[in-house]
């Protein structure tokens, strides 16, 4: 295992505070009083809180060893897929934490926000850009709640038209996500098979595509990495069917500058600022889901939007189309600053060029797998490729058992099991922020997790042996979840 990025250092256990304090430590000295002492009323303060007695040093300690548990993208390959966990640059943490951006208060009123509003009404401008469509608001907190703020859409414009459409089409490789939006809206979710090749066919799509149905919810690329070359033709026939088209852009990071959602039919669409535009997550938010129309659908957005009149920039109320605040604000605001900053200091150049390069270093992952990992749809991948555990089989060992013994490699193990359609899946998304040796290292693990399968299947079925803690059972977990500490 030398020469890998490996968890073999040190990673100290840490107990409680409570564990640890004893009577009489102290974390700071105070001066002397010169005032005489006074009792305190009787009751208010009988007995202090129950915190524990400690020293400066077992305060630091604590806390420091404690963030050494986390892992992250600045700590080392985190090749989720569909998740683009990308390196955020740290300019764009700087930005968010420029004090008079840090500290604008929601509340204040616009003339006296001039610069924040500017920066909100830049950024609806450069997604609606970046996506080709005409409209954007801010609003949505997650890809999910910008899903929600579709079907929401989709809903009210049936409604404003007299219609009532109660089905929606969802193909097999969706993410979840996208089935229990449209169920949250009242649509019933009708699932599509794809093709061989991973692709929607048109036939399958116009096939289901009725009076009743309120269009498609369509992510792309897809979550086997494939692009939907037949996207404009689905599109056209459901709109020939007066359906809508949803497009899932949680994937845009594989088409920025290369690919226009409005010009392959979309009609809605929501970014994940956190996964495409810089921001760190993976540890449940803040996140940022914009969602982005055509002209037809603006009135509907949700609202307050930035608009730029006479006097400057303002917050615009949604007319009486509107579905309303998604937010108690103005969305989650340090997100936006930081796609702000990031598409700012990348430009239309360098965006389109992180896309390229996010797409030549699944392709090349893939390429470097293939044999060594069983590969359902051998063809051209965009950003992410997806392997299955077929070949282990023999071994006993499955996705699970692989993605647990990369730990020991000091990797994040990439997604598993999804998407749905392929059987033991193991999707890998390296991005374009990962260099050549990082994917060679990340290879040269996964070939050796691989020869470990036929070897000494054993060792992984108890993976991992090297991290803090060994498998963990996580049914159990999910049954009896321990939330006290
Ligand atoms: C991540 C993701 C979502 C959901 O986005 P959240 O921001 O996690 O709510 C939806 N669709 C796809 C394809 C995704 O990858």
């Amino acid at each position: 295992m030398n020469g890998t990025v490996g968890a073999s250092g040190l990673i100290l256990n840490e107990p409680l505070l409570w564990e640890k304090g004893r009577k009489g430590r102290r974390g700071m000295s105070m001066v002397e009083s010169g005032v005489p002492p006074a009792p305190i009323d009787a009751g208010l303060c009988d007995e202090g809180p129950d915190f524990p007695d400690l020293s400066e040093i077992d305060v630091i300690r604590h806390y420091t060893r404690l963030s050494q548990w986390n892992f992250g993208i600045d700590s080392g390959m985190y090749p989720l897929g569909s998740c683009t966990m990308k390196y955020n640059p740290k300019i764009n943490e700087r930005m968010a934490a420029t004090p008079e951006i840090a500290c604008a208060h929601p509340m204040l009123d616009d003339a006296s926000s001039q610069g924040v509003l500017r920066i909100m009404f830049e950024l609806q401008q450069f997604l609606a850009v970046i996506t080709g469509m005409d409209a954007v608001s801010l609003q949505p907190s997650a890809g999910a709640q910008g899903e929600l703020a579709g079907m929401l859409i989709f809903a009210a414009w049936f409604r404003s038209r007299g219609e009532k459409r109660t089905k929606i089409l969802i193909p097999d490789t969706a993410h979840g996500t996208n089935p229990a939006s449209a169920a949250l809206c009242g649509f019933t979710p009708v699932p599509l098979k794809s093709g061989d090749d991973g692709r929607l066919a048109v036939e399958t799509v116009a096939a289901l595509m009725d009076g009743e149905t309120a269009g498609i919810m369509l992510t792309n690329p897809n979550t086997l990495g494939i692009f939907e070359s037949n996207i404009r033709a689905i599109a056209e026939a459901v709109h020939a069917r007066g359906g809508l088209v949803y497009g899932d852009g949680a994937n845009m990071n594989a088409i920025m500058g290369i690919a226009d959602p409005r010009k392959c039919g979309v009609d809605v669409l929501h970014l994940n600022l956190h996964k495409t535009f810089s921001t760190p997550h993976g540890g449940g938010g803040p996140g940022a889901g914009p969602v982005c129309v055509v002209q037809a659908l603006e009135q509907f957005l949700p609202a307050p939007r930035v608009i730029r009149d006479d006097s400057g920039y303002r917050l615009a109320d949604g007319g009486p189309s509107s579905i309303g605040r998604l937010h108690a604000f103005h969305g989650n605001f340090s997100v936006l600053v930081r796609a702000w900053s990031y598409i700012r200091s990348m430009g239309p150049e360098d965006l389109k060029k992180a896309s390229q390069l996010a797409v030549l270093n699944a392709n090349y992952v893939k390429e470097r797998l293939k044999g060594t990992l069983h590969l359902p749809y051998d063809q051209p991948s965009l950003h992410e490729c997806v392997f299955s555990d077929q070949f282990q089989h023999d071994h006993g060992i499955r996705t699970l058992d692989m993605a647990k013994r990369l730990i020991d490699y000091g990797y994040h193990p990439p997604t598993v099991y999804f998407p749905l359609v392929v059987p033991g899946a193991i999707m890998i998304e390296p991005t374009e922020t990962e260099c050549r040796d990082d994917l060679d290292q990340f290879v040269e693990a996964f070939k050796a997790v691989v020869q470990e399968a036929a070897d000494t299947p054993d060792l992984l079925l108890q993976a991992p042996v090297r991290a803090k803690l060994r498998r963990l059972d996580e049914t159990r977990a999910a049954r009896h979840p321990c939330l006290c500490g």
